[in-house]
């Protein structure tokens, strides 16, 4: 029965504790033992607190023994270690935050809390958010489970491992350049990342403010749009947070993809950057896609070729002045100084890594003022002209679609030295965070055996449309995977 519980998506756990075929406990239980069996190899949590996992459960059971208890009421979810945990370590995956504990709740926490889901732990990340690999995690990086010699991707890795090696059935992750979109295309689950406002930033810790969201991780559509729409909606706490109501997840329906308008641009499908592989997986999931009844017209956005080093200006720029706080005084750990430098910079040049120094001093000097117009202004001016191209396009098209990754999982190590072809991982995927759109990663195939997502990204706060176009491709060429049956 345990092994069966943790492979169950979300919806058929809360079926089966809502109708009482089994209890809160015994889930949480399920969930705790395949951690203690499986995390040491796949590297997946950083903390986990049984204890506390354990109570709330039992108080979820309170509630469903108590008639009308709220959607995922005993559903367990993961969460990445970069989002605020009132009383439990919230580390970044960062030697500085290794002992921080925040005072208080993420607004997504409190939300998830408020609906009696069971958090099951803290999950690993590449330090800050920043990196495609989960690689720069100060700590250890999580593995892929469908092949334990391979990145899970990143920076989002711990919450995808945790999902796809059934650690959890649900994980939160943020995306501030596709951390949750392409370690979701590493692992074969579902990634999703709402419309910049439409969920609170509030207790997620910043790196790049202009274009960081939290969203979930999935077995399935369905569950990513509900858990979804227990966390979106408005935030008084959060200055950029929409006034709107959750994304409704009942409005999304199994439609016809006949008469869908679909736009691939093709400077996301027909390049180089583009492994072999994966353009042949994603030519299939065309022609299916065609023989469904949808038409597909190859576009030019010639901006998106920019994407990459436009949004390495931007996110470093903000991270630089995100991270500023982190000195050992506001926040942090502390190392003493030796003379040579002062107690900050003692502290910040210990206890950040190599990848977070490198973008915070990139950060710093494209806003100096002899760089400030020549890079921090012209990426700016980039990005207007960016989302300009692609609203243009999402006017006359139903989605913008693409492969969600240039490449499928690689080993860890293999890219450890380039960081160029580490940071192109994130061509598809920038796009939607610069205009702020919701965009899905849904598993769409295999090249070489490995996973790959395609990425269905929407007009910005059209959630529910990008959510209902990935449940109707979804369910028409039932595009769930697991490692375990695969194997
Ligand atoms: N790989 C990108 C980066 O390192 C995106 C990371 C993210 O979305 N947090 O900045």
């Amino acid at each position: 029965m345990a092994n069966e519980i943790t492979s169950l998506t979300a919806t058929e756990l809360n079926d089966k504790l809502q109708n009482r075929e089994i209890s809160a406990t015994e889930v949480a239980k399920a969930y705790l033992n395949a951690i203690e069996s499986k995390n040491d190899s796949l590297g997946a949590y950083l903390t986990t607190h049984p204890d506390i996992t354990l109570q709330t459960a039992e108080e979820a059971q309170k509630l469903i023994d108590a008639g009308d208890a709220p959607l995922f009421a005993g559903v367990p979810i993961a969460v990445k270690d970069n989002i605020s945990t009132k009383g439990i370590k919230t580390t970044c995956a960062s030697k500085l935050l290794e002992n921080y504990e925040p005072v208080f709740d993420a607004t997504v926490i409190k939300r998830i809390k408020k609906n009696g889901m069971v958090m099951l732990g803290k999950t690993n990340l590449d330090e800050f958010a920043m990196g495609a690999s989960n690689e720069t995690s100060a700590f250890f990086p999580a593995k892929n489970p469908w092949d334990l010699t391979r990145s899970p991707g990143g920076s989002s890795g711990g919450s995808a491992a945790a999902v796809a090696g059934n650690l959890a059935p649900l994980a939160f992750g943020s995306d501030t350049g596709g951390s949750i979109r392409q370690p979701a295309s590493f692992c074969g689950i579902t990634g999703f990342k709402p419309s910049y406002g439409r969920c609170s930033r509030y207790g997620l810790i910043a790196y790049g403010s202009s274009l960081d969201q939290i969203g979930p991780f999935a077995k399935c559509v369905e569950d990513a749009a509900k858990v979804a729409h227990i966390v979106t909606g408005h935030d008084h706490k959060e200055d950029t947070s929409q006034p709107l109501p959750p994304i409704d997840y009942t409005k999304i329906k199994d439609g016809s993809l006949k008469g869908l308008k679909f736009a691939i641009p093709s400077e996301l499908y027909e390049t180089n950057a583009i492994e072999d592989g994966v353009k042949t997986c994603f030519k299939n999931m065309l022609d299916n896609l065609q023989k469904a009844g949808a038409t597909i017209d190859v576009v030019h956005i010639p901006t998106i070729e920019l994407g990459v080093s436009t949004y390495y200006v931007i996110a470093t720029a903000e991270a630089s002045s995100n991270l500023a706080r982190f000195d050992g005084i506001r926040f942090g750990s502390t190392v003493q100084s030796d003379g040579h430098v002062n107690q900050v910079a003692a502290t910040r040049g210990k206890l950040f890594g190599r990848e977070v120094k490198e973008r915070i001093m990139m950060g710093t000097y494209v806003l100096s003022a002899d760089s400030f117009e020549a890079y921090y202004i012209k990426a700016q001016k980039i990005r207007a002209v960016m989302v300009g191209e692609m609203d243009g396009v999402l006017d006359k098209y139903n989605a913008i679609i693409s492969p969600a990754s240039p490449v499928t999982a690689f080993k860890i190590g293999e890219k450890n030295n380039d960081p160029v072809a580490m940071k192109i991982i994130d061509l598809c995927t920038i796009p939607a965070n610069m205009g702020g759109y919701p965009a899905i990663s849904l598993p769409c195939g295999f090249s070489n055996g490995l996973p790959l997502g395609m990425q269905i990204m929407t007009k910005r706060l059209d959630d529910e449309k990008a959510l209902e176009i990935a449940y109707s491709i979804e369910r028409e060429f039932n595009l769930k995977f697991s490692p375990e049956e695969r194997k």
